[in-house]
């Protein structure tokens, strides 16, 4: 075993003559930003996909805190401390912020959802919900409509449901996409501070907050990690540069 918190062995998933995902194996550990970059298509999602259940790979086995989770379900893994930020919105937008951040306590509660009105004078859950708009910097904005709130917010608002949970592991799925510079370097301060909460794998097209937040990165094309090392590792390989970086580097 390793001190890893999370980690994959050999996964492999195809679709059809596809190979999404070819012998794909990583760890995250305690304390650390993983990202997981590589070109569109590369199978990124699709490694995400299987780490969260939502995709079950064709071989291969993800742990969670040591245990084995290759066939556990995404609700189970979500209680046993593996929140996930998705590519698109899961946010219900006619719901206030604090409904929402509420919503996320509910389900890391196990209670069902019909009991969702009651929820919202379960005087625990509601300081749940409001302990982790606050963490997020939305704590003046609890009462606003979820379509009302910039893009940028709205990410934050993701990580606050995440954060309900009190989670063991992040798995985010480009969090930055769309945003602006502003909406970037704000999401980037509060993912830096949240790695000390719990580690997380990033996968991220943003290399600049990438370059800022990874303590590794492996990059991933045709399915394969062609290379795993640190900022400065990675961006001084050629088949990296090649494939994937160009001018970034
Ligand atoms: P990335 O997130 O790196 O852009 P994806 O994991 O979404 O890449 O996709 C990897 C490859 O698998 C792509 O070629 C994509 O078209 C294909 N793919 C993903 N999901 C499916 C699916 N459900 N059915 C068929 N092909 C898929
Ligand atoms: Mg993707």
């Amino acid at each position: 075993m390793t001190d890893a918190l999370l980690e994959t062995r050999s996964l492999r998933k195809s679709f059809g003559a596809l190979q999404a995902s070819d012998d794909v194996s990583i760890t995250l550990r305690s304390g650390e930003i993983h990202a997981i970059i590589g070109p569109n298509g590369a199978g990124k999602s699709t490694l995400i996909g299987q780490i969260s259940g939502a995709i079950t790979p064709d071989s291969g086995q993800v742990f969670l805190n040591g245990a084995e989770v290759t066939q556990t379900a995404p609700p189970a893994r979500a209680r046993a401390g593996l929140a996930r930020t998705f590519q698109i919105s899961q946010l219900a937008m006619e719901d206030t912020v604090l409904q929402n951040a509420l919503l996320g306590a509910l389900g890391a509660s196990g209670k069902p959802w019909r009991f969702f009105r009651p929820v919202l004078n379960d005087r625990a859950l509601r300081d749940r919900a409001e302990a982790a708009l606050e963490r997020v910097g939305l704590q003046g904005h609890m009462a606003m409509r979820t379509a009302e709130l910039s893009h940028g917010q709205r990410r934050q608002l993701e990580v606050a449901v995440a954060l309900t949970l009190e989670p063991r592991v992040f798995v985010m799925d480009e969090p930055m996409a769309g945003l602006g510079t502003e909406g970037s370097a704000k999401l980037t301060e509060l993912l830096d501070g949240l790695r000390h909460q719990a580690p997380i794998l990033l996968v991220e097209h943003d290399m600049d907050a990438v370059f800022a937040l990874a303590d590794r990165i492996s990059v991933l094309v045709y399915g394969r990690v062609i290379a795993s090392g640190t900022v400065a590792e990675i961006r001084a390989n050629a088949q990296v540069r090649d494939a994937y970086l160009g001018e970034e580097a």
